[in-house]
């Protein structure tokens, strides 16, 4: 059984933590941004560490005790060096979001301008949404894509950067399914004096497995969550360039954090050892396979795609043809243990809480070895699940096939 000691002291929470168990077990994990991390990395961050208080860096700490601490923190920094070649590395953010507010708040000051890509275009809550603490601290210009390819229109990019003077241009996605022409981000912003920040919380794994560029040679600073395809805990590393490390160390501690998470730092540790493995290579290259092989299944079954496919983990669905909005298509899904996400679509005509279409993605179900076949079943539980949405007995049949084949694929860490 897992989690013997919870079960005896706190049963309710348990009955719910083996209930989480099953459901990740027996489903289909379609969300772009999850994945299932190793026994190892839940062993690192269910840890003795998390006792500790260790405010500041390795050998500069206002706490005592840091022996050991410190080896482990340096271990993370020097691992994620040398997966990603980066000159400078803080393993401390709590999360993506507080490692983006970080960045901003070392090297920019609060009114100055930025780019970055507007969110129903696929950029995130932190990358100038007007609502957030990135749209009203700074004075964000938005990008978008083309509408009728649904690609990056670097055009665009170009001619607001040269109108605007922004003093830092994002460039990093949570929507989008296309690979990134760094290099001409980096052009761009040379050519107005801009500061460049990548964030690739995303694709963070598939650029470390080699299956995508980075942009870590020639980017400012790089941001990335380390629990999305890089496959570690739940938190976030940022990487620069050496000019600005102190700025960036200093703006994470003492400017927006205290005490670092170090049982969720040993997990990057962790993480960033098992993706220096030569079979991180494969498993990154097969999330893209897959992704690939799900696309092409999803287009013969009259599923379009913004930008017409992937190069990535990532597909993004409009569902408009289908007469299926988003939310309906998620909660269908769910009904037969397909988990994934409904999500604008670029200059979507429905709102956010009720949008056109869906997004999903193949790193999680990559991870549990699932490969081209299962795509081609997944793309045929979908189609049949959207042709169905009212029909409780066929949506239920498929639950059952859903789980019997899920059963067969083992999830990391999941002992039932
Ligand atoms: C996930 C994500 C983040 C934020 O990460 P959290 O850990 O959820 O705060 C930031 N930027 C991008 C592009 C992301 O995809």
């Amino acid at each position: 059984m897992m989690y013997p000691t919870i079960e005896k002291e706190d049963p309710s929470l348990h009955q719910s933590m083996i209930a989480e168990g099953k459901r990740q077990m027996e489903g289909v994990e379609l969300i772009p941004s999850e994945n299932y991390v190793s026994q190892a990395v839940l062993e690192a961050c269910g840890s003795i560490l998390t006792n500790k208080y260790s405010e500041g860096y390795p050998g500069k700490r206002y706490y005592g005790g840091q022996e050991n601490i410190d080896v482990i923190e340096n271990l993370a920094i020097e691992r994620a060096k040398k997966l990603f070649g980066a000159e400078h590395v803080n393993v401390q953010p709590y999360s993506g979001s507080p490692a983006n507010t970080a960045i901003y708040f070392a090297l920019l000051e609060f009114g100055d301008t930025v780019m970055g890509l507007k969110l129903d275009h696929g950029g995130h809550i932190t990358h100038g949404l007007p609502i957030g603490f990135s749209g009203k601290a700074y004075n964000f210009v938005q990008y978008g894509v083309n509408p009728e390819t649904g690609y990056l229109d670097m055009e665009e990019v170009r001619r607001l950067a040269q109108e605007h003077k922004p003093k830092m241009i994002v460039a990093g996605f949570t929507a989008y399914p296309r690979d990134i022409d760094w290099k001409a981000f980096k052009e761009i912003a040379d050519e107005v004096g801009a500061l460049t920040m990548a964030d690739i919380s995303h694709t963070a794994g598939l650029i470390a497995g080699g299956v995508l560029d980075s942009p870590v040679p020639f980017f400012d600073v790089v941001m990335s969550t380390t629990h999305k395809t890089l496959r570690g805990p739940r938190g976030a590393m940022i990487m620069c360039k050496t000019e600005h490390a102190k700025k960036i160390d200093r703006a994470v501690f003492p400017g927006l954090q205290g005490g670092p998470h170090e049982h969720a730092i040993a997990g990057k540790a962790v993480a960033f050892k098992e993706a220096l493995q030569p079979e991180f290579k494969n498993y990154a290259s097969q999330i893209k396979k897959n992704a690939v092989h799900l696309a092409e299944e999803l287009k013969r079954r009259d599923f379009k795609l913004v930008s017409d496919g992937t190069d990535t983990h990532l597909i993004l669905a409009d569902l408009s043809n289908k007469e299926v909005p988003g939310k309906v298509a998620q909660n269908t899904l769910d009904k037969i243990g397909i988990t994934l996400n409904m999500n604008t679509v670029p200059d979507d005509p429905r709102s956010p809480f009720d949008p056109s279409g869906i997004r999903l993605g193949t790193p999680a179900v990559t991870t549990r070895g699932m490969k081209e076949d299962q795509m081609v079943q997944i793309a045929d539980w979908m189609d049949r699940a959207l042709s169905n949405v009212d029909n409780e007995t066929e949506l239920a049949a498929i639950k059952k096939e859903v789980e019997e084949i899920c059963l067969t694929f083992p999830v990391p860490g999941i002992k039932l």
